[in-house]
């Protein structure tokens, strides 16, 4: 049986985050052929712009086809007739005479179908000539719009301050001519002020070029829009990881709940193509985790430790909460509220949200988007005591001379003055070197003991 197995399949929210993500390919044909909207390659948290453009964000992974789990699938026809609660209910049933074991296996195979598919992407940049030493991350981006680049009509990119990144993005002009790009101002720009005023000509900019490809006018009003339904996802994204992940009972057991805030970690990119679908997903999602803590469905977590391990969004090993579960702790991610992501933007009748959209970014490059070493160090120390939390878990992927190199200085910070355990994991794909990392993480959570 799998470990995810029990907690995940009445989980209705779960299950429809896990179907949009995994069917994006159908959705966006429908979006692109039938509907004809543009389709606009996003990665990071950036969907905003797309929105108010009323054009389509995509991660491009979403554009492969999954290997879907046959019970997820036939969920379509069964929620259209039923509805999603009662769909999930006779799930629930049909698990309990399930003897091939197939609804057990439905989160498992959304993780590996999606693990498979990431190596599938970096595996296909390798075969392209993409310089060997990339991180994970900026390889499977590749990948995934040497896979699908034709199909896109843009690539929204921010310029954040790591130059491989950067490199990457300018090199997806072969595959994607309409390159937008949002630049930050120079870091040497002491004057907030100024600052400002750099970042709302970059936004406006941007926004012309978004209008002359889409064809689509971007108002005061579409943005104001969007930030509203984005600031309703970040609440309920900041209340699974601040009200639930501190309770000491988890709606399920702690492996899925790693697991719920990878798809989180995933999918609020591009907010899986449709932000009002995906506020009303998140919506569900908390209320559901909140009704089966207070029915007492799920798991008693009280003596495990919580272990954050970030940076996940460049590629992890996600085996890792796996382990950790196995070893008795649980597993958080928060890498977007770590980066600021999750800020809200101000929104009001009188108002004006591209200075407002400025403020929200040049925040998010402060606290780590930009690569800036100090910053991230105390965005690091930042969530730990926010959170709460027991340890940490520094993930150095290969390839990463930006952001990684800091992990050792800041782990023996992290013992000092917060006095909890903290290790650093080395990661370069998917799959690799588990068995190694099972070997360190038991030594680390015999730290706990
Ligand atoms: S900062 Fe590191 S992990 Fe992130 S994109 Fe750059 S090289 Fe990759």
């Amino acid at each position: 049986m799998s470990i995810y197995a029990d907690d995940v399949v009445s989980f209705t929210s779960v299950l429809k985050i896990a179907y949009n993500f995994l069917t994006g390919r159908e959705y966006l044909k429908r979006k692109k052929v039938r509907e004809r909207k543009n389709l606009i390659s996003v990665a990071l948290g950036f969907p905003d712009l797309v929105f108010a453009a009323d054009s389509i964000p995509v991660l491009p992974i979403r554009m492969e086809s999954f290997k879907v789990n046959k019970t997820l699938l036939a969920l379509n026809s069964a929620t259209s007739v039923l509805g999603w609660d009662l769909t999930s209910k006779l799930l629930d049933i049909a698990r309990r005479f399930d003897v091939l074991k197939i609804v057990d296996h439905i989160l498992e195979d959304v993780i590996s179908s999606t693990n498979r598919k990431y190596n599938e992407m970096y595996d296909l940049a390798e075969e392209n000539d993409v310089p060997p030493d990339l991180c994970f991350g900026i390889k499977a981006l590749y990948g995934m719009h040497i896979s699908k680049g034709k199909d896109i009509d843009a690539n929204l990119n921010f310029a954040v301050r790591c130059s491989e990144w950067n490199k990457f993005s300018e090199s997806l002009k072969t595959i994607v001519p309409n390159q937008v790009w949002i630049d930050l101002p120079p870091k040497d720009i002491a004057n907030n002020k100024k600052s400002l005023e750099i970042m709302v000509d970059n936004i406006k900019n941007a926004i012309t070029e978004i209008e002359n490809i889409t064809g689509n006018v971007v108002t005061d009003n579409s943005l104001k829009k969007q930030f509203r339904i984005g600031n309703q996802v970040k609440r309920f994204y900041k209340a699974i990881l601040y009200e639930i992940s501190a309770s000491n009972f988890y709606p399920c057991n702690p492996a899925t709940f790693a697991e719920i805030l990878a798809l989180l970690t995933i999918t609020f990119q591009d907010y899986n193509s449709n932000a009002q679908r995906y506020l009303e997903n998140m919506s569900q999602l908390v209320k559901e985790m909140r009704e089966r803590i207070r029915t007492g469905i799920g798991m008693d977590v009280s003596d495990m430790p919580r272990i954050l391990l970030t940076p996940i969004y460049g590629g992890w090993e996600p085996y890792i909460h796996e382990i950790i579960y196995e070893l008795g702790g649980r597993v958080l991610y928060a890498d977007w509220d770590i980066l600021g992501f999750l800020e809200e933007i101000p929104v009001s009748n009188n108002s004006n949200p591209i200075e407002d959209y400025a403020r929200f970014l040049l925040g998010a490059s402060r606290k780590g988007i930009g690569c800036d070493n100090e910053n991230l160090t105390k965005s690091y120390f930042k969530a730990a005591k926010k959170m709460n939390i027991d340890g940490f878990i520094f993930n150095q992927v290969f390839g990463c001379h930006s952001l990684s190199n800091i992990y050792s200085t800041l782990q023996e910070r992290i013992r000092n003055e917060l006095d909890i355990p903290a290790i650093v994991i080395n990661f370069k794909k998917i799959g690799e070197d588990v068995e190694q990392i099972r070997t360190q993480l038991s030594s680390f959570m015999e730290m706990f003991k």
